[in-house]
């Protein structure tokens, strides 16, 4: 009960409603690990392994500490890669990507994995970790605001031996293989990370050509000097190729388990395109121009994607979620009626309702669930905090009720 009262009271030193947000800008999170260019397209690049920042104060993520088997290798120049695809995309359209770069080494904290794993339990790598999706979530919150649909996209680079972009659907090479069939099937569809998209583009054309047709990402990026598996060229790698089929940011912010932004793993080669300056800058003005002809072509018109051009102002939007355990709405809460929205589906959740002295006035257990809906007391009002307790983490936002 002590550790809770304590973490209430950081948490009310830490937290706003809302912020102003300025295209262009760019942010840090308290411990400057964490470095935010808020945009104006509706795009999110995430560059989860490419920081070299390495204090001593955090401890090493080793198996020893973690308790499992930790990757620690880094994804050299990819930080620089998405700075110079932030250029690219700003001479290209004159409007500028979400781009979310974690400064922090992958020795000491992994963008792209739950929180246990990639902190170690360390509470300086568990704030990092959870500002850097919160940042994810609130360029999430500004493009479903501004377009309705968006991209994200997982930036990485790979150490395999074919020189080639492996695009990450969530797909294994297994599936890929499979035939065209299986891949339009709804057990694929339903694996996908841009299940939104399929049944939702532009062309209105089938999960097979988004992957691997004349219009796939993959496609474009060959088209453009680039060769990737899963396209057009090169349909699947082959079952003794090393391949990244995407991790954990691609299941939590593309549309595979919900949501109306699409996204993917980009894993990219050294040789050619992280290789040099010159090449970085090379590969992002083919990248920026693919990323312009894959969203016109199947997300959003020309039309719609220029209105970038004109939203230049100051926004001012709810920061993202806090620690990204859980999602809450409407808040302030009308009616009586609350959705809690998890980030994932847990075995355990226990929900506690507390008043501003952290006495708990509710609560209620829920078993294998994501999505929740509350009724509350009609005599609630004022201002609550509501406790989520999982299987793994727990976290407290801030409610107001207006019944
Ligand atoms: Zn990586």
């Amino acid at each position: 009960m002590k550790k809770f009262i304590i973490a209430i009271c950081i948490w009310f030193s830490n937290n706003t409603y809302a912020q102003n947000w300025v295209p262009g800008t760019t942010y840090f999170n308290n411990n400057n690990y964490v470095e935010y260019i808020f945009g104006n397209m509706p795009v999110i690049i995430s560059t989860p392994h490419g920081g070299t920042i390495a204090p001593t104060s955090i401890p090493n993520r080793t198996a020893t500490i973690c308790g499992t088997n930790v990757t620690t290798v880094e994804d050299s120049n990819t930080d620089d890669l998405a700075r110079a695809l932030d250029t690219s995309l700003r001479n290209l359209i004159g409007c500028r990507p979400h781009t979310i770069v974690c400064r922090l080494a992958r020795t000491k904290i992994d963008m792209n994995r739950e929180i246990n794993e990639a902190t170690c339990g360390n509470a300086t790598a568990q704030t990092t970790w959870y500002n850097y999706h919160a940042f994810i979530d609130t360029a999430r919150k500004y493009i479903l605001a501004k377009y309705g649909r968006g991209l994200f996209i997982d930036l990485h680079g790979h150490g395999h031996v074919k020189q080639r972009l492996e695009i990450g659907y969530l797909l294994t090479d297994a599936e890929l293989r499979s035939s065209d069939a299986y891949l339009n099937s709804v057990t694929a569809v339903s694996n996908s990370s841009i299940k939104k998209l399929i049944g939702t583009n532009l062309g209105n054309v089938n999960h097979v050509e988004l992957i691997k047709g004349a219009n796939a990402f993959g496609t474009m990026m060959g088209n453009s000097g680039y060769p990737s598996v899963p396209s057009q060229q090169d349909p699947a790698p082959l079952s003794t190729d090393d391949y990244f089929n995407g991790g954990y940011n691609t299941v939590r912010w593309g549309s595979r388990d919900s949501g109306l932004i699409d996204g993917f793993q980009i894993e990219t080669n050294y040789t050619g395109v992280r290789s040099s300056t010159t090449n970085i800058k090379k590969f992002a003005d083919s990248l920026a121009k693919v990323i312009k002809k894959y969203i016109e072509t199947h997300i959003l018109t020309p039309a719609q994607l220029a209105q970038c051009q004109a939203t230049t102002g100051i926004f001012n939007l709810p920061q993202g979620l806090q620690k990204g355990l859980f999602n809450l709405y409407p808040n302030p809460v009308t009616g009586g009626l609350l959705n809690i929205q998890l980030n994932k589906n847990y075995q355990k959740i226990i929900l506690k309702l507390l008043d501003n002295k952290g006495s708990v006035i509710m609560q209620q257990s829920f078993l294998n669930s994501q999505q929740i809906k509350l009724s509350l007391p009609k005599q609630l009002k004022g201002l609550f905090l509501l406790k989520i307790q999982t299987d793994k983490e727990w976290e407290v936002q801030k409610i107001l009720i207006n019944n």
